[in-house]
């Protein structure tokens, strides 16, 4: 390989933003380049949603077994209390995340996109420099007609709670090597619920603390009750409008409650969740002098930057974090400099939190609808009244649809409840379709399935609900 090389499109990052790009200006004969410092696959595959849903399934299996040896499951099943191998369970996890990894390499390969390892920094917006990629092991130097940042986010550290010691990030959380007996969860959102959830029932003591007067704060206070009973039901203590003041010399966390008074908290460990930031930082991208939102980089509805041919997509390009987000606008910055008229206006973006019972939303909720001055037409069906959910044994939480009251287009769905994580796929496609209460409540659901609340909810909508 020369110290110098050309591409068409270059890609800074290999997480979901980054490979979907690369896979797909192969897939249209851009000649494209991605350049990954760490591995393939981002935060995402190594250590975000992928290893989380791993560990938060492991746990899920664990608290079973657990339940059934306590002789108490109304299923007549009764098993020997459980035991952990804790190291063979994030082998497992950790063998998931290198099948996944290793398969981006391939796919970026089969398509014809080269993967480069290396840092790569911008010299400028049409050159990059990836060190130790060159052919003496000295630095690459590569030259392209559009350079896509896709950098991803760094996690945000609270400075009077540095990491280090029992201080840790999600990252150190998803490859335990022993689990601590007390664990405090600083951040009630996404990370903090899942992985606190997750922790409780491989059996620590938790306790979460939260700034805001409630959990999951970004999403409506009736969907996120559930959660809340049941982290009250599986012994998760939650401190809410508490606020973190940093360690004692002791090792204790000092917290102040809503009343002023300063309370410590002992734990052996402290995961530290609350929020993550775009990564502009490192990589000489300051020196490009682009337009920001905030921390993140100002883009327009076709992921392009203030400079020509330099664009921006994922975390690095602000909310909503997600992974699905990012591979969206990856597949259509290709698809762009490829030459086809795109523009990333997705009717929504669904959300969905992990936690047990989990959580969906997608497109607007009755406030946000109200908020923008639309009449609308809303209505919930709970899971009490759908078989499938009591065959379960989960019948908390429903299913809530928002509709335009004048023409009954659906707006918004949100859920909660058991598996729910499922049925964003059908909320996403109903409103990406434009479908109005009467298609969905005309739609022949399977029976027993907990889609049918979807149905149920559309119907009462309508006003005539079948099984409630
Ligand atoms: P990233 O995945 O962060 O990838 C960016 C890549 O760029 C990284 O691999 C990094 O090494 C590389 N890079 C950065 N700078 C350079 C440079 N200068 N040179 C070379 N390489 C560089 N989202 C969901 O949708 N669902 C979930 O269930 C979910 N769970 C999560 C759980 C956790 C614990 C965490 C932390 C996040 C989770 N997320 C989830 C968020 C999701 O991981 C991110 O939204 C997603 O990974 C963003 O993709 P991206 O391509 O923008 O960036
Ligand atoms: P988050 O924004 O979801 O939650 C952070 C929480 O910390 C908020 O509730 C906030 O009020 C609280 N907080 C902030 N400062 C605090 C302080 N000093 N003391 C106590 N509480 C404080 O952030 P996260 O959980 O770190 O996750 C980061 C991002 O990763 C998410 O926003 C999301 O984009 C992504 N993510 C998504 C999923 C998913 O899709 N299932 C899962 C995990 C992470």
């Amino acid at each position: 390989m020369s110290n110098t090389i050309e591409t068409q499109l270059l890609v800074i990052g290999g997480g979901p933003g980054g490979y979907i790009a690369g896979i797909r200006a192969g897939q249209l004969g851009v000649k494209t380049i991605v350049v990954e410092g760490v591995n393939p696959g981002g935060t995402c595959l190594n250590i975000g949603c992928i290893p989380s849903k791993a560990l938060i399934h492991a746990a899920e299996e664990f608290a079973k077994v657990a339940s059934y040896a306590a002789g108490t499951s109304p299923l007549g099943i009764s098993v020997q209390a459980p035991a952990l191998d804790l190291a063979k369970t994030v082998e497992w996890k950790a063998g998931i995340v290198k099948k996944l990894t290793g398969g981006v390499s391939a796919l970026l390969k089969k398509n014809g996109a080269q993967l480069i390892k290396g840092w790569a920094t911008i010299v400028d917006g049409k050159t990059v420099e990836v060190a130790g990629a060159g052919e003496d092991g000295g630095a690459l130097r590569i030259k392209c007609e559009h350079l896509l940042l896709a950098t991803g986010s760094d996690v945000v550290e609270l400075p009077f709670l540095p990491f280090g010691g029992k201080v840790i990030s999600s990252t150190e959380a998803l490859s335990p090597t022993a689990l601590p007996k007390h664990l405090i969860v600083v951040g009630g959102g996404y990370i903090g619920l899942e992985l606190g959830t997750a922790y409780r029932k491989l059996g620590c003591e938790v306790t979460v603390v939260e700034a805001q007067d409630r959990i999951l704060p970004a999403y409506d206070a009736e969907l996120t009750k559930p959660v809340a009973t049941h982290l009250q039901k599986a012994g998760v203590k939650v401190l809410t409008s508490h606020s973190v003041l940093g360690l004692s010399d002791g090792g204790a966390l000092r917290v102040r409650d809503p009343d002023g008074n300063e309370l410590a908290l002992d734990a052996d460990q402290i995961l530290v969740a609350v929020g993550r930031r775009p990564k502009t930082d490192g990589f000489n991208l300051e020196s490009l002098g682009l337009d920001l939102a905030g921390k993140a980089i100002k883009i327009d509805d076709q992921c392009k930057t203030s400079m020509r041919n330099v664009w921006a997509i994922g975390d690095v390009a602000g909310e909503p974090m997600l992974a699905h987000r990012a591979m969206a606008q990856g597949e259509l910055v290709a698809e762009v400099v490829s030459g086809k008229k795109r523009h990333f206006m997705p009717a929504a973006i669904p959300a969905v939190c992990f936690t047990d019972p989990e959580v969906v939303v997608v497109g607007l909720s009755p406030d946000e609808a109200k908020a923008q001055g639309i009449e609308i037409k809303t209505s919930m069906f709970p899971f009490a009244a759908n078989g499938r959910a009591m065959s379960l044994e989960s019948t908390d939480g429903f299913v809530r649809v928002v509709a335009r009251a004048n023409d009954h287009r659906i707006l918004g769905w949100q859920a909660v409840g058991v598996q729910v994580s499922e049925l964003s796929i059908a909320f996403v496609q109903s409103i990406e379709m434009g479908a109005t209460l009467e298609d969905i409540a005309g739609t022949i659901h399977p029976h027993p399935t907990l889609g049918e609340a979807v149905q149920e909810a559309a119907l009462r909508a309508l006003g005539h609900a079948l099984h409630i």
